[in-house]
């Protein structure tokens, strides 16, 4: 987060619900107390229900609704061939990430299917994988990395 171009990101979203006075409050205000009010406010409002965030920069990535099991579950445990260890859940369509890498079917987790990397589009922080099956694809998001609005 960093520079002119997020803190006008940030200007436009709340542009729609914040008075002009208020956004002359925020220009003063630094970067990250910007951040910390647009969190606290998307937090408390009703209509983000079931939104599921970047735990890292409050990007929303996706919602309940795209909710999903895989092979009879929504939240696996894996590990990559490193050893390091994952808990992820399963979602269909994540409308907030980024892919990077090619796709590969190299150690998958999913038999049959080949999978990507995918970065939160909001900060690019690694937040989990997409897997695909021809037309059949879905995300396994790291647990741990996401922050779910109630
Ligand atoms: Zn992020």
């Amino acid at each position: 987060m960093s520079g002119l171009r997020s803190n006008r990101a940030w200007f436009l979203e709340l542009e729609a619900e914040y008075s002009v006075s208020h956004l002359q409050f925020l220009e003063r205000s630094s970067n990250r107390e910007l951040e910390r009010i647009l969190r606290a406010k998307k937090n408390t409002t009703a209509g983000n229900k079931g939104k599921i965030r970047c735990l890292a920069c409050g990007h929303i990535l996706t919602n309940e609704q795209e909710r999903q099991s895989v092979d009879g579950a929504h939240i696996h445990t894996f590990s990559n061939p490193h050893g390091i260890v994952y808990i992820i859940a399963c979602y269909g369509d994540v409308p907030g990430c980024t892919y990077i890498g090619s796709e590969t079917e190299h150690w998958t987790w999913f038999e049959g299917y080949v999978w990507q990397i995918a970065l939160c589009a909001g900060c690019r922080i690694h937040i989990g994988w997409a897997f695909r099956q021809s037309d059949d694809r879905f995300h396994g998001l790291v647990r741990n990395r996401l922050c779910f609005d109630h």
